[in-house]
């Protein structure tokens, strides 16, 4: 999963950041307003962490020019304790939850696991396909009720395809949601992940659609 976090404050920004690469999200940080809209012209994210007192550009300007261009990533925006009337404004300008500073790290990934939960129809919290469940808060993944063990990465391409079960990903899309912009992207790392999750759990279950991409077919008799 891959999330912009749009934050000016140094300290803040770099604790974030830190917690959301350890909680095994790709993480691109920028510290203005202007580079923001440009990254969110620019890439598709699972979600955006946006501070509202921005240099260059205000967050809510950021976010009511995205949200006019009929984006519906979810975004979570971060306000200054006084700050009710930037939080009413956020939230009416399509905002879809916010923190108040200062916050427990846990916390603002609880909160960003539910967003992109709900961005993605889900209201369960587990991630369930046939014999396999897997737990993206836990961080833990079961097959034939037993304890499997993937990378960090594995897990990532894993519960992106579960995500988006029935549709096919390509591998650029899987890749760019592995990595930020600083992380150096190696060469067929997709193709090793998913050769590792073939192997570590069953064979067929993500297919390869040749030229294409990968995809884990919807279970039977579950319609669109
Ligand atoms: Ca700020």
């Amino acid at each position: 999963m891959r999330v912009l976090l749009v934050e000016d404050d140094v300290l803040l920004g770099d604790g974030i950041h830190t917690g959301l690469r350890n909680d095994g999200y790709a993480v691109d940080w920028v510290k203005d307003g202007e580079t923001a809209r440009r990254a969110l012209q620019d890439n598709e994210f699972h979600a955006v962490i946006l501070d509202l007192g921005l240099p260059k550009l205000p967050g809510l300007t950021v976010l009511k020019e995205f949200r006019e261009q009929g984006n519906s990533t979810p975004v979570l925006i971060l306000t200054a304790q006084d700050g009710i009337n930037d939080r009413i404004g956020g939230l009416d300008a399509g905002a879809d939850d916010y923190l108040v500073k200062p916050f427990d790290l846990e916390e603002l990934c609880a909160r960003l696991r539910a967003l992109i939960r709900r961005a993605h129809g889900r209201t369960d919290s587990v991630l369930q396909h046939d014999n396999l469940v897997l737990d993206p808060a836990a961080h833990t993944l079961q097959y034939n009720n037993q304890n499997v063990t993937l990378s960090r990465r594995e897990f990532a391409v894993l519960q992106n395809l579960l995500e988006n079960r029935g549709r096919v990903l390509s591998r650029e899309r899987l890749e760019q949601s592995l990595y930020g912009w600083s992380d150096e992207v190696e060469s067929n790392a997709v193709e090793v992940y998913i050769h590792h999750i073939r192997k570590k759990l069953d064979s067929k279950l993500i297919r390869t659609i040749r030229g294409v991409g990968y995809m884990i077919d919807k279970p039977q008799g579950d319609a669109e």
